[in-house]
């Protein structure tokens, strides 16, 4: 029997529809991984055929994807920032949405000169999508990722030395528990923010994410109330702090940033028009 082509594996979409809104994409993205092709090439050479050790490889692929693994998960790698992520079932899978965080902290220091020191600390960091974005931008910058799994730790360090980025450092700490320095620039933070209770918990790709990384009491609350609290010990006289939250968090978030003392209160929206990023600056008047 010949082997299958890549036109035909394209055809097998339809297999991922019941699990997948974007199983066409999902087929395509499996294909250029086994394949290490991009999707051009899948639509110049749709008669290519797998080899054997290939097509064992996409029909594995494609029964994992049918039994709901994320596709993240399945060839180990998402794209954050245009940075390629090692990514496990040990953290969160980056999501498009937090790179608003990302341009939201580079916006607020874009008057800097390109060689300005700065140092910053990513509370949560997971694969280390937020602090190794940043640091692609900002050469100049010092930045700490932490992170209270181990797993998650050494998967950012992975990532981290992968890109090459010396100026960064990844630690683990539970919070600020480990945190020496007390005068950052900016932190930023893409902390547990679900209800417990929240119904979105048994579908997609969060049932293959650590409920760890997911889900704060509180309403979803109780980590981003902890962080705000905590964040001012860490953050010298107008340094910044800037949180993700949920789509109906953000007049809770903004509500919790004003109490504890912040100044410049806002919220941002992501692309689909939800309120996603709070931050706030602290200032302090000299003693
Ligand atoms: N935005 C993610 C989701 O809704 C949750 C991320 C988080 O809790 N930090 O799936």
């Amino acid at each position: 029997m010949s082997n299958i082509t890549v036109a035909q594996c394209l055809q097998l979409a339809f297999e991922l529809e019941r699990v997948s809104d974007s199983a066409r994409l999902d087929i395509e993205i499996i294909l250029c991984h086994i394949l290490q092709k991009n999707r051009t090439w899948l639509f110049t050479w749709p008669d290519k055929t797998l080899t054997t050790e290939q097509q064992k490889l996409f029909d594995d692929f494609l029964l994992r994807r049918k039994s709901g693994e994320p596709i993240a998960h399945i060839i180990g790698q998402r794209e954050f920032w245009s940075l390629p992520l090692a990514v496990n079932n040990s953290t969160l899978i980056p999501r498009p949405d937090t790179e608003l965080l990302v341009e939201t902290t580079l916006e607020l220091f874009a008057n800097d000169k390109f060689d300005q020191a700065r140092s910053c600390l990513d509370l949560g960091t997971g694969t280390g999508a937020i602090v190794l974005a940043l640091a692609s931008e900002k050469s100049h910058w010092q930045l700490l990722g932490v992170d209270k799994s181990a797993d998650a730790v050494a998967l950012a360090e992975q990532n981290r030395k992968k890109l090459n980025f010396n100026h960064v450092t990844v630690q683990q700490s539970d919070w600020f528990t480990q945190i020496v320095l007390r005068e950052f620039d900016v932190i930023v933070s893409n902390p547990p923010y679900i209800d417990p209770q929240d119904p979105h918990l048994d579908q997609g790709d969060v049932r293959f994410e650590p409920r760890s990384a997911l889900i704060a009491d509180n309403h979803g609350l109780s980590d981003i109330e902890f962080i705000i609290h905590e964040g001012w010990n860490y953050l010298r006289s107008e340094g910044w702090l800037l949180l993700e939250h949920g789509y109906d968090q953000g007049e809770a978030v903004r509500e919790l940033l004003r109490a504890r003392g912040f100044v410049a209160v806002e919220t941002r929206c992501d692309l689909g028009g939800n309120e996603r990023v709070s931050l706030g600056k602290k200032l302090q008047e000299p003693t």
